[in-house]
């Protein structure tokens, strides 16, 4: 009935346009759509076909209803159906779901399937519409297009790295060319294959007359057969070798000219063979300095040698006038202080004060310049190494004691107080007669730098191997900057009437050549502590008692 006729009959109801019919307006969708809209059972029985449908599947819609989609599966599909009738029975939707089926031909194809339950009146699923869309082609033309992707980001990738290959290549090639050593390339016969700028300029060669020369060409005759050993066990052992650092190893320019060179082998192998490349070094200038360093060398220890002679010949000189010099000093000023001695002894007739005042600067003077003689002497000898010194056990405590004795009468006459303390029964490793001159020494300064009413002491301290002595006054003491100089040959805080310098000098001497070693402690106006080591004797010389 029409819509203009039901007017016109005036039946009651909402006024519907003409010509709006609803399951014929849904009909044309489905007839016209491009997928295909299957009505099934929920046994999976087809029970509307359109003409997508169809097309997709190859099958008329008197072909198609009636069989069960399970005859459309491609093989191996066929329990995606099953699952998906278990889905859709339970009410559930599907979505774009994948898979295959058969064409009526026999030709695969994809389909995307959307699945709904139909449900009846009773809220019962009673059957599925189901739309599949053909994607075979979409599929195709993904991959496809992928593939074409991945083809083009290859090739992109191949010419990034065929690039890289040439700029590196040329890269090296410019290091090779540039480097200011010649380097050469060549088979394992010697041909040479590549040489760089460096060589044709060393040489003299072009590089035309380089290139598939052998490389004899740049070796001396008389160097070809050693050459070519070399070459021969450098292939077969491979690795990389450098030659002429010891050797004298000569090269050859095209003008026949011979320089020195230094030449390392490396070796790769390639697909044409073993590749030598050989980096040759002109070391004409290096070998050049190295013989003038050698005979610069060679002339200073001549010359070093003429004057260490000519040293020991003026220091033999020096000590032979010494000593002579010193014999005919003392012979006079022993019959000074001889004669002095007697007239102090008044045997010739009585003295007046001022006479006996005057023998007594005769006999003090004569007495301090035969001192100064010993020590010029002992110094003289020390030095020239003619000083003997001959250790033996000593008791520390005779040493001492002797020692103590000897300069009791001058440190009385100037009323400086003299202390000792006992060392027990040390035994010492020293020469007595040079122990004796070194006790005299220190003692002597001591008196010497101590003013009336003061305190020279003398003590000994054991200490490991060895023993520790101490001379200490309660003098003037010496400043700081003067300690590190005393033990210096001729060195004097200011005039010292009486002594030339000489005296540490010699103790410090001394005492090492016995074994030990000296030292000072001191504060200016306090005093000072001269102490000195010496080697303990073994327990197996020690006497006791
Ligand atoms: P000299 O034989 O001329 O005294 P030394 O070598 O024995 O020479 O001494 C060097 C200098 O060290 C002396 O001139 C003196 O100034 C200083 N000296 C040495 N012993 C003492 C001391 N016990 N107290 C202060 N000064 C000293």
């Amino acid at each position: 009935m029409s819509m203009e006729s039901a007017q016109s009959e005036g039946s009651p109801g909402p006024r519907r346009p003409l010509e709006f019919d609803p399951e014929r307006w849904l009909a044309a969708i489905v007839e016209s759509s491009d997928d295909a809209i299957v009505g099934e059972s929920l046994d999976g029985t087809i029970t509307s076909w359109n003409k997508g449908a169809e097309r997709i599947f190859g099958y008329t819609a008197e072909e198609a209803i009636g069989r069960t989609v399970k005859d459309l599966a491609w093989p191996g599909a066929e329990e995606h159906i099953e699952m998906l009738l278990g889905k859709l029975s339970h009410g559930e939707r599907v979505q774009h779901f994948e898979t295959l089926r058969k064409h009526k031909s026999g030709r695969k194809i994809l389909v995307s399937l959307s699945l709904s339950p139909i449900v009846g009146d009773d809220g019962r699923v009673i059957g599925i519409a189901k739309i599949a869309r053909d994607v075979t082609e979409r599929t195709a033309l993904q991959e496809s297009l992928t593939q074409r992707t991945d083809q083009v980001r290859r090739l992109i990738e191949r010419e990034a790295h065929a690039r890289a290959e040439a700029l590196a290549e040329r890269r090296f090639h410019e290091l090779i060319e540039n480097a200011p050593d010649a380097i050469v390339q060549m088979d394992e016969n010697g041909t040479i294959a590549i040489a760089n700028k460096a060589t044709e300029m060393l040489f003299g060669y072009d590089h035309d007359e380089l290139i598939g020369s052998g490389f004899g060409l740049l070796v001396p005759e008389g160097q070809h057969d050693a050459q070519e050993e070399d070459r021969t066990s450098f292939v077969q052992v491979g690795g990389s070798w450098r030659m002429g650092q010891e050797s004298d190893l000569r090269a050859l320019r095209k003008d026949g000219t011979e320089f020195p060179v230094e030449i390392s082998l490396s070796s790769i192998t390639m697909e044409r063979g073993v590749q030598v490349t050989a980096v040759i070094r002109d070391v004409t200038e290096r070998r050049r300095s190295q013989e003038e360093v050698r005979r610069l060398q060679e002339s200073y220890m001549a010359e070093l040698q003429s004057r260490r002679e000519e040293a020991e010949r003026l220091n033999r000189v020096k000590s032979e006038f010494l000593a002579a010099l010193a014999h005919e000093l003392r012979t006079p000023l022993h019959t000074i202080g001889g004669f002095a001695e007697l007239l102090n002894e008044e045997m010739e007739g009585t003295l007046t004060k001022a006479q006996k005042e005057f023998v007594q600067h005769i006999r003090q003077d004569s007495q301090h310049l035969l001192q100064l003689i010993d020590d010029v002497l002992d110094f003289s000898r020390i030095e020239a190494g003619g000083m003997q010194v001959r250790t033996e056990p000593l008791p520390l405590r005779d040493a001492m004691a002797e020692a103590v004795s000897a300069i009791q009468p001058h440190a009385e006459a100037k009323g400086v107080a003299l202390q000792t303390s006992d060392p027990g029964d040390a035994l010492v490793m020293a020469d007595p007669m040079r122990l004796r001159q070194i006790f005299y020494n220190l003692l002597s300064n001591a008196v010497k730098f101590t003013a009336t009413g003061g305190e020279v002491s003398v003590t000994a301290t054991s200490e490991g191997g060895l023993i520790r002595v101490t001379v200490a006054d309660t003098g003037i003491g010496i400043s700081p900057d003067e300690q590190s100089m005393i033990f210096k040959k001729f060195y004097q805080v200011g005039y010292t009437p009486g002594g030339a310098g000489l005296g540490l000098a010699i103790c410090k001497q001394l005492v090492e050549m016995q074994g030990g070693s000296i030292s000072v402690e001191s504060e200016v106006n306090r005093g000072t502590q001269f102490h000195f080591n010496l080697v303990k004797a073994s327990a197996v010389t020690q006497v006791t008692g």
